[in-house]
């Protein structure tokens, strides 16, 4: 791809007006020093607020914003697939929209882009300021779960702050609640994956939208087809060949 910026930054946004202007700038002092070629692509899930008034008002205003509004309401792993498959950069930035995820931590995950084709966040630093007892308490039996079940080793599987190469994505199937598998389909996929401990912030502005019980339990089905996939893939080398 020509012009292919460095990095797309992809957003999904649902009911985020006040956090959007905040988000922007926030990306841009982060990114502005490292000279790097980026573009953010926020993907507005529906909303009933103002996020895309606001959205629209940054992309005339900075050609680096770009944005698009789902028709309907489909969940955050729809709305960050819809931006991952918009985003023309050479590599791609997930990061949720109320700066729980500080783009101030970027060039960290970019350095590690050299030796790794998907950097994760696992959030460690101020998990109990950014979030409460019990998301805390649920998010660490969700990752405990999943890490049992799927044979895999991914201390915050639902930190979703992570930069990957855009080939990650390329021969992957979507469905409903993968932002939470993605390390593990990029590792079916034979891409190397590490962790990087973030910080969580507290919510800038609004409100999660996320309870106990969408968090605990809605992902468990989710989780039973990433295990049937990981154990069903085959590997195979082609050891020698002949003729054309
Ligand atoms: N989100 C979305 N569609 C939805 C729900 C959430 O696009 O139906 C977005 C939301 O705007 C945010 C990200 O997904 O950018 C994570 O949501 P939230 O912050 O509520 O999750 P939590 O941090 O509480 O796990
Ligand atoms: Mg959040």
């Amino acid at each position: 791809m020509s012009n292919a910026p460095e990095l797309s930054l992809v957003v999904p946004c649902y009911n985020e007006e006040a956090n959007l202007r905040a988000l922007y700038q926030a990306i841009h002092a982060a990114l502005e020093p490292l000279g790097i070629d980026y573009e953010l692509v926020v993907t507005d899930d529906a909303s009933r607020d103002g996020s895309w008034a606001v959205l629209k008002e940054l992309a005339a205003a900075d050609p680096r914003v770009r944005a698009q509004r789902l028709a309907r309401n489909c969940g955050e792993s729809a709305a960050s697939w819809a931006g991952m498959q918009a985003a023309r950069g050479r590599s791609i930035a997930t990061l949720d929209a109320d700066l729980q995820n500080d783009p101030a931590e970027l060039p960290k995950f970019l350095a590690a882009l050299d030796r790794y084709d998907c950097v994760c966040g696992t959030r460690v630093a101020g998990r109990g300021q950014g979030d409460n007892v019990v998301r805390v308490l649920s998010s660490r039996i969700a990752n405990w779960v999943r890490n049992r079940l799927s044979g895999e080793q991914i201390a915050d599987a639902g930190c979703t702050y992570r930069v990957f190469r855009r080939e990650c994505i390329a021969n992957l199937k979507f469905f409903k609640g993968m932002h939470r598998f993605l390390p593990t389909l990029f590792k079916i996929e034979g891409f190397t994956v590490t962790e990087i401990p973030v910080n969580n912030h507290p919510r800038f502005a609004g409100s999660s939208h996320y309870g106990v019980w969408n968090r605990l339990f809605a992902s468990f089905y989710d989780l039973l087809a990433v295990r049937w996939m990981k154990k069903r893939m085959f590997r195979y080398e082609v050891a020698e060949r002949v003729g054309g």
